[in-house]
């Protein structure tokens, strides 16, 4: 494939993600509200430009890495939109939409001849600083293995299957997965450290036992015990996630308790914490519901 890319969103993964790709020899057009990510990418190389279209008049290939379903939807469908590019072919959505955003962006792209491709990815900043993501592509066959060897360079590629949004129900599922780990350990180390038990202690007996997970394994030992809450991933999106997976969930009609009660929480952090906080600060406020602090160092 044509070694000169669009990417659009220069955030906490996209960032990263781009600069990988600039360094594996891509040539970037880029585009992105913020100057100083526009900046950062700049000084590896990169053209930047004033628009989505502009991005997919430039390049034939155009990544994605956007907050919300409703500005994916605006950047790839809007005025000036990525579907408003001369040159572009296939549209690679990394971010996190839901299906429902994904099916419905790859029908109106496919009426201008361009492919959507759903590729959300997980494992945080840190993954996508190391190249180490989980990239769930949905797309035709024949395009997966011409896109393969690009998206290597961020992560490990698993082929989801043809249907646009299977990438993103896979997503949803780990996410669902991901902050019921980080609201339920939260949970069981605020209750121990309640009743006298050292923090980081916990986390290494867990961490050797089964109620090992990746909060346990990663999120508390670098952003919760540290108390810098710099994890890279904001409660506002955790929230969407949760609240994208129960609405797909009852749309196929699948009961969920367990996230029924966890979006609950989240939803209770983004309240009381705020929705642009990491989201590691969800402890905080089960801190303050016990009058305890989970304070000590990873081992
Ligand atoms: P972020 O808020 O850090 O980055 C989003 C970027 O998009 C920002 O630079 C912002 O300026 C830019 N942007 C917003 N609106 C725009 C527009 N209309 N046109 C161009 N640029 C625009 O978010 P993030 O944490 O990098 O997450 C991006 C996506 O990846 C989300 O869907 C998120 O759910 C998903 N995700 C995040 C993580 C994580 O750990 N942070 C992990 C996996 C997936």
């Amino acid at each position: 494939m044509d070694k000169h890319l669009g990417f659009i969103g220069l955030g906490n993964m996209g960032l990263p993600m781009a600069s990988r790709l600039a360094d594996a020899g891509y040539r970037l057009t880029v585009f992105d509200l913020r100057r100083e990510a526009l900046d950062a990418l700049r000084a590896k190389g990169a053209q930047s430009a004033a628009s989505p279209a502009e991005v997919a008049s430039a390049a034939a290939t155009v990544l994605l890495s956007l907050p919300t379903p409703a500005i994916v939807r605006d950047v790839a469908l809007g005025a000036n939109g990525v579907g408003a590019g001369k040159s572009i072919k296939t549209m690679i959505d990394l971010s996190t939409t839901g299906s429902t955003v994904a099916r419905e962006v790859a029908a109106a792209l496919a009426e201008r001849g361009i492919t959507a491709v759903d590729a959300p990815v997980s494992g945080g900043v840190s993954g996508a600083i190391k190249g180490t993501l989980a990239v769930m592509v949905a797309c035709p066959r024949p395009l997966f293995a011409d896109l393969e060897p690009m998206l290597k360079h961020i992560g490990k590629v698993f082929f989801i299957g043809e249907r646009p949004g299977m990438g993103q129900t896979m997503k949803l599922a780990n996410n669902l997965l991901s902050a019921t780990a980080l609201a339920a350990t939260s949970e069981a180390i605020v209750f121990g450290v309640k009743s006298g038990l050292d923090p980081a202690t916990m986390v290494d007996v867990i961490n050797a036992g089964s109620g090992r997970n990746s909060a346990s394994q990663d999120k508390f030992p670098r952003s919760i015990l540290p108390r810098t809450f710099d994890f890279g991933f904001t409660t506002g999106l955790m929230y969407k996630d949760l609240k994208l997976c129960l609405a797909e969930a009852e749309a196929a009609g699948v009961p969920m308790w367990i996230a029924a009660a966890v979006r609950q929480l989240w939803f209770q952090a983004h309240e009381e914490i705020g929705a642009d906080k990491d989201f590691t600060t969800i402890v905080q406020m089960l801190e303050r519901w016990a009058g305890v602090e989970v304070k000590g160092s990873a081992r």
